[in-house]
């Protein structure tokens, strides 16, 4: 097994990532070579649980601006989650791999319901655990999903999968001379106003020392990468 800095991850991808270069719906290349991202940081010997965002299908905030009812919205958006897990799980498996897909939402016909024991136990037999409906409650994001379930099931860290390399001190994409921080600390992200993850999400992560790696998804190899605590991307945590 190879050295692993994080021994139990939660890998927190969007929704825009199972949609490819397309935005909307699914890619279904792109959910293979995620499932294969996936496959191969497992094989370091890393335990991992994955978050899946629903993006691709709807977020709910953006509805509720055009005068729709917030709540309707959010658990539409959160049961396009549980799409998004079924897509990724089949993928996953046709790899070869053994997972388990949990819902906060009860949907006993497709998923199991989010047990954290249970969801630990599969963690511990080697199993992908694929965590759907967020939160289960409105008014939430995928990325508070995300740190709350990693704190509930003991991961050591968030990836958070993104489409760039990590927190830059300018925009990258409007300045060629932008600076990517390697490390940060969580009251460094505030100051600088460093957008990581939604503040609901990061005051969760900085209140219980929860690192979060944000690195890029695109570049084949960084989720392994990223499970073995390489440079990839900007570790965010306590000490600088
Ligand atoms: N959502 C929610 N509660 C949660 C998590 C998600 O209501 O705990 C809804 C919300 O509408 C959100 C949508 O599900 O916009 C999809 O999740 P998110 O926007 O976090 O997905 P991502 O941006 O990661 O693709």
């Amino acid at each position: 097994m190879a050295q692993v800095r994080w021994p139990r991850v939660m890998l927190k991808l969007s929704g825009e990532a199972m949609a490819g270069g397309r935005g909307l719906g699914f890619d279904v290349a792109a959910i293979d070579a995620i499932a294969r991202e996936v496959g191969e940081a497992k094989a370091t010997g890393a335990e991992i649980a994955i978050m899946v965002g629903g993006g691709n299908i709807m977020r709910g905030a953006r509805t509720a601006e055009a005068d729709r009812d917030r709540s309707a919205a959010d658990s539409i958006g959160m049961l396009a989650t549980v799409q998004n897990g079924l897509a990724l799980q089949e993928a996953l498996e046709r790899q070869g791999h053994d997972t388990r897909l949990q819902s906060a939402i009860t949907m006993s016909a497709v998923a199991e319901p989010f047990i954290r024991r249970r969801a630990i136990r599969h963690l511990e037999k080697g199993r992908i655990v694929i965590l759907s409906a967020g939160t289960g409650n409105p008014y939430f994001s995928t990325d508070t999903a995300a740190a709350l379930r990693a704190l509930e099931v003991r991961a050591q860290a968030v990836l958070k999968a993104t489409n760039v390399d990590g927190i830059y001190d300018r925009d990258p994409h409007k300045h060629p001379d932008a600076r990517r921080y390697r490390r940060l600390t969580y009251d460094q992200c505030i100051e600088q106003r460093l957008g990581v993850m939604d503040l609901t999400a990061f005051t969760l992560c900085a209140e219980n020392d929860l690192p979060v790696v944000v690195f890029d998804l695109g570049a084949p190899g960084n989720v392994r990468r990223a499970v073995l605590g390489e440079d990839v991307g900007t570790v965010v945590g306590r000490e600088p």
